[in-house]
């Protein structure tokens, strides 16, 4: 099959890490006889440079007609002073308005060669956990009604959800959970918020009636935040509004111990995604060659596992990183502080290139 992606480098380490990602792919593309053609577009700082904007309307409809997007990482200390609508980081707000992308998927696992680097105690650690975060992106309070009085001296945001809202993202969580394994944690504040009760609600009736398969429960964020902590290899799939999301997925990710691991996907109705990195442009290691380049390769995986369904060449991507990882190699995020030497970004990339070829 013949699969056209657009990758955006974007700025900082985004082309080393998305360059290493589309390295992958094609050896993938090799292996399994695919074809994925690469079209690259301009977005970020690099976009304010060239055309004075973060998302020029080439980027738009080229990512449009893409299959899917594969994009580094925006933004850098050379843009700071620039306007609020030219801020580098507008281009992913942007594309994802632009592509209809209501879904961010971000997964937060242990790799068990990586314990070590897990911030939880070393007896919950070892245990491990695989989780996915289904998070609303679109909605909310992030978007609600906001104000302030005439004094200046009071403020307000606004929540808001309809049905039609939280049953597309709950749809993705129990699609998801059946790729995974069937289990769904919804996560509201329904003792204390009305929007919280029409999203229990509203999963619940989803659950029953479409995915009885499914094992459904609920949690209140709060006890959610700690049991992130006291057992995370509770969860298999999260599903939560945008806000209780925003702050989950950044605890959930921080836990692992490397935000140099850590992939992402923005979904909407079709099959055709927005996939990143976690992590920022790092500008502080940018063109050092030291960036870890395994989130955005783990990013490629769930491009083709959620957009393309190529499940089969996903686990291919993902057992190559966990091999290499299993023998032992790091970068310089992921070493412990024993370790006297590390791989660059660009020798960690050619180890999981070597594996994957000889698999
Ligand atoms: P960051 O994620 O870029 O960096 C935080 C720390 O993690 C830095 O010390 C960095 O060196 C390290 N790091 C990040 N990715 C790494 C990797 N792959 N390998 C090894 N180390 C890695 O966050 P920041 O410093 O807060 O932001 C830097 C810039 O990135 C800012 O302009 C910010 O707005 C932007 N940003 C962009 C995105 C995005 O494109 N989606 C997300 C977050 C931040």
């Amino acid at each position: 099959m013949k699969y056209n992606i657009a990758l955006v480098p974007g700025d900082g380490i985004g082309p080393e890490v998305a360059g290493a990602a589309a390295k992958v792919l094609k050896i993938i593309a090799d292996k399994y006889g695919h074809e994925f053609v690469f079209t690259e577009y301009a977005a970020g700082g690099n976009a304010v440079d060239r055309y004075g904007i973060p998302l020029p309307q080439e980027t738009i409809d080229g990512c449009l007609a893409a299959d899917s997007v594969l994009l580094g990482a925006v933004g850098g200390p050379k843009w700071d002073g620039v306007p609020g609508d030219k801020r580098p980081e507008k281009a992913i707000l942007g594309l994802r308005k632009a592509l209809g992308l209501y879904t961010n998927l971000r997964p937060a696992a242990i790799q068990p060669a990586l314990a070590s680097a897990c911030v939880l105690r070393p007896d919950i650690a070892a245990k491990g956990f695989d989780l996915m975060i289904v998070r609303e992106l679109t909605g909310g309070i992030y978007f609600g009604e906001r104000g302030r009085n005439e004094a200046g001296d009071a403020a307000f945001d606004t929540e808001a959800y309809s049905v039609m809202e939280v049953e597309r993202v709950a749809r993705r969580a129990f699609e998801t959970a059946r790729k995974r394994r069937g289990h769904v944690t919804s996560i509201d504040k329904s003792n204390v918020l009305e929007t919280s009760r029409l999203w229990r609600e509203t999963v619940h009736r989803l659950g029953e009636t479409e995915y009885p398969d499914v094992r459904l429960d609920d949690m209140y964020v709060d006890n959610a935040a700690m049991q992130l902590i006291r057992d995370p290899s509770f969860f298999d799939v999260i599903v939560t509004s945008n806000m209780f999301g925003d702050i989950l997925s950044d605890e959930a990710s921080q836990v692992t111990g490397s935000i140099g691991l850590l992939a992402s996907a923005s979904l909407g109705d079709t099959s055709r995604g927005l996939y990143e990195p976690i992590h920022g442009s790092a500008p502080d290691i940018a063109g050092k060659d030291l960036a870890n380049p395994i989130a955005t390769i783990l990013s490629a995986a769930m491009m083709l596992r959620y957009s393309f369904d190529l499940a089969e060449e996903a686990d291919c991507i993902e057992k190559a990183v966990a091999a290499v990882l299993d023998e032992g190699w790091r970068t310089l995020d992921i070493k412990s502080p024993e370790d006297e030497t590390w791989l660059t970004g660009s020798q960690m990339r050619d180890k999981i290139l070597e594996r994957l070829i000889n698999d």
